[in-house]
């Protein structure tokens, strides 16, 4: 790995003045559990790294009927946290299986969501949960919904200089319930597909449904057309057999070290019917 220099900017405008000087030479660095991987694989080779760690308005959790979730939150703090363990399941558990305790330890949302792996296990939980995003740069932040931040493998619609600052999920509506399932060839390791599922439940009629799934895709992927189909009824075993078969016309998965692109499909199926069903299960308790 080439020497690079290490910069720790106590506050946002210091970092976007450092990235801003030595821009193209330069990444954000969180946890580190991406970027470091990647420079000693040689496939980045930055002269600077701008460290994230020492800035205290990417830390913190802020409940607010909702939760907001400052960047730089560890997966341990939100594997361990009470309020995320009772409302939002779908986010401990993507949180709880993610690698293992020491990575867990240092491996932050943000940087699991700005490396914008299509098996980012966060991106799905966040996608049923209907996160929204506030990106800030020095012009100033905005805030965007989940599903635009993610533009390919391995690219966001940040700009050169911006950071993620929060990530903000609303309060579950009542009746509702999460989950999240994930495969690895390991547990707890990188998943071969992982979903999430959120049903609203009202009288035995799902009122409101949303479907995600990663590593099937360029990027994390919305399943519209299967919350249309499980919106309006009850959710019983010929549905979820319809919902098993159309999951897999609907992907469009790759063969790489972890998986064929056949044993994707099919466990995609699979593992959104789980997450339904789980879901469901909550929801009636
Ligand atoms: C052994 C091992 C096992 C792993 N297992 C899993 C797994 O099971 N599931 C999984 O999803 N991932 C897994 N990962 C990948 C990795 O740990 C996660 O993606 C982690 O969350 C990355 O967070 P980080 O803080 O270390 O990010 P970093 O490596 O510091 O940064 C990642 C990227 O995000 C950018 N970045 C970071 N924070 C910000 C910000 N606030 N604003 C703008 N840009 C930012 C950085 O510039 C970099 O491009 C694993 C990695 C290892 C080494």
């Amino acid at each position: 790995m080439r020497r690079f220099d290490y910069y720790q900017p106590q506050s946002l405008s210091e970092a976007f003045n450092l990235m801003e000087r030595l821009k193209g030479d330069a990444v954000y660095v969180a946890g580190g559990t991406d970027v470091i991987v990647k420079m000693k694989q040689g496939a980045i080779s930055p002269k600077a790294l701008i460290s994230l760690r020492g800035i205290e308005e990417l830390r913190g959790m802020e409940s607010d009927g909702g939760i907001k979730l400052g960047s730089m939150v560890l997966f341990r703090e939100l594997e361990r946290d009470p309020h995320v363990g009772a409302k939002y399941y779908a986010m401990k558990e993507a949180a709880s299986l993610l690698a293992n305790p020491q990575i867990r330890n240092v491996a932050t949302i943000g940087g699991n969501l700005c490396n914008a792996a299509p098996s980012a296990d966060s991106a799905p939980p966040l996608i049923v949960l209907d996160a929204a995003f506030l990106l800030e740069g020095p012009g100033g932040s905005r805030e965007i919904p989940v599903e635009e931040f993610f533009t390919g493998p391995g690219s966001t619609c940040l700009e050169d200089v911006e950071i993620l600052r929060e990530i903000r999920i609303p309060a579950p509506e009542n009746k509702s319930g999460n989950a999240f399932v994930k495969l690895g060839r390991l547990k707890q390791d990188i998943a071969v597909v992982n979903a999430a599922a959120m049903v609203m439940m009202e009288g035995g009629v799902c009122k409101r449904c949303r479907v995600a799934v990663g590593a099937v895709a360029p990027t994390p992927l919305r399943l519209r057309e299967i919350e249309q189909m499980v919106e309006g009824g009850s959710i019983d075993e010929e549905l979820l057999g319809a919902v098993e078969s159309k999951v897999k016309e609907l992907v469009s998965p790759i063969t790489d070290v972890r998986s064929t692109q056949e044993y994707r499909r099919e466990v995609s199926g699979i593992l959104v019917k789980r997450a339904l069903k789980e879901a469901l299960t909550r929801a009636q308790m």
